[in-house]
């Protein structure tokens, strides 16, 4: 028989009534002869209580209590699903994603899935049941509960998929798939039918938030086809798969955007071996993740390194990279949160000459100025004044003509 995997996200789980439109959901797939195993994120907003709460007992909770406290956030929604599909006269059972084989590492709040191991699952199929996972979390060789970092319940859906050989993984969510740019900036942007792992990659890890960049790049590795839907609805989704990258149309595929940029530079630098890897070694092993980096050319020797962070980052980031700056000479350390990013992504740009040409035009007509420029073969990206990104992306947009249907 075979067999789909459903991720049902926070907004499709955040009520009762939601919780049984799923469970709706899941029957009529279920009817269609398919073994289903669903994962399921928390009821809406509960991972940002139960943080809220954490930090209202404790200054600084501890690494291992709340990850296990964040887990039961999925466990609730999984026992309730569960309880609606008996409800309606299926066999379901839910396992959180210890029960389910999730194996990680034990980096907590950010573990990465080692392995995992399908027995309880396959199990559980073998007998008849609809088998619902609790998404985000796994356990150590330890027996230690550990989430896999915000929006983590994707990867779980895609990990599952590749270990029990799914023929597709299905994402549902609030919107109606992935589209040219965020539809509550540019109202024309279209709904995508397809597109390529890579693309996906790229427009995820640049701010779409419709899936987790991890979940995409899990797809891309054991070529699990992942459809993106809205769960309120039967229109058809955005399938992200291999084919699509295939066909190169020199186009721009999508516009991604990010407004949770801060920047960092270090001004007066001397310009020798061994200075970049003296300022983010040590921001590495403070676990900070560094964007976009730009090193001018130097006079005299002496140059200038600017650097992206997220914003949340920004202090952190600075309290490293202060006292580094002073002990290798530099001038000074200065600091701007304010900014965004626009990225047009697109793998038709690669080895095409105009499309930066076209990009900075655009963004040069609506007098926005561009701070820092960063590319991919198939990725640009402008760091822009915050302010100024919803103008950037409907600008693009348009130049782009991403409304024309391709
Ligand atoms: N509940 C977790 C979060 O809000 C994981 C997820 O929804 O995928 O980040
Ligand atoms: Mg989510």
């Amino acid at each position: 028989m075979a067999l789909v995997v459903q991720k049902y996200g926070g907004t499709s789980v955040a009520d009762a009534e939601k919780i049984k439109n799923v469970a709706k959901r899941i029957a009529a797939t279920r009817a269609k002869g398919k073994e289903v195993v669903v994962v399921v994120s928390a009821m809406g907003g509960t991972t940002d209580e139960l943080i809220k709460l954490a930090y209202s007992v404790a200054e600084k909770p501890s690494d291992r209590e709340l990850d296990l406290l964040l887990s039961t956030g999925e466990v609730v929604t999984s026992t309730l699903l569960a309880m609606a599909l008996e409800e309606m006269g299926l066999e379901a059972i839910s396992l959180s994603g210890a029960q389910a084989g999730i194996r990680t590492d034990a980096a907590y709040s950010r573990a990465r899935i080692q392995r995992v191991d399908p027995e309880r699952v396959v199990a559980e199929l073998d007998k008849g049941n609809i088998v619902i996972v609790a998404g985000f979390q796994g356990v150590t060789d330890e027996m230690d509960i550990t989430t896999l970092g915000r929006g983590g319940s994707d990867t779980t859906a895609v990990a599952l998929a590749a270990s029990l050989g799914a023929e597709s993984c299905q994402i549902y969510t609030d919107v109606e798939g992935v589209f040219t740019a965020d539809p509550r900036l540019v109202p024309e942007a279209r709904k995508l039918n397809e597109i390529g792992y890579e693309e996906m990659l790229e427009l995820a890890t640049y701010g779409a938030k419709v899936v987790h960049p991890r979940a995409v790049e899990l797809g891309e590795l054991f070529e699990i086809p992942i459809l993106v839907a809205s769960s309120f609805s039967d229109s058809p989704g955005t399938l992200i798969h291999g084919g699509a990258a295939m066909e190169v149309r020199n186009k721009v595929r999508g516009i991604a955007h990010d407004l949770d940029v801060a920047k960092i530079t270090v001004v007066g630098v001397p310009d020798r071996p061994g200075i970049a890897a003296a300022i983010f070694e040590p921001l590495a092993k403070a676990n900070i993740s560094i964007d976009t980096i730009v090193q001018n050319a130097s006079i005299d020797n002496i140059t200038d390194l600017t650097f992206t962070v997220a914003k949340s980052q920004l202090d952190k980031a600075m309290n490293v990279v202060k006292p580094i700056a002073q002990s290798i000479g530099a001038r000074e350390c200065l600091s701007a949160a304010g900014l965004g990013k626009v990225s047009i992504i697109g793998t038709g740009m690669q080895n095409t000459p105009g499309f930066a040409a076209r990009m900075f035009s655009a963004l040069s007509e609506q007098k926005i100025n561009i701070q820092l420029i960063a590319t991919s073969e198939i990725r640009i990206t402008c760091i822009i004044d915050e302010a100024k990104v919803g103008d950037a992306v409907k600008a693009l947009h348009r130049a782009f003509e991403l409304e024309i249907e391709e």
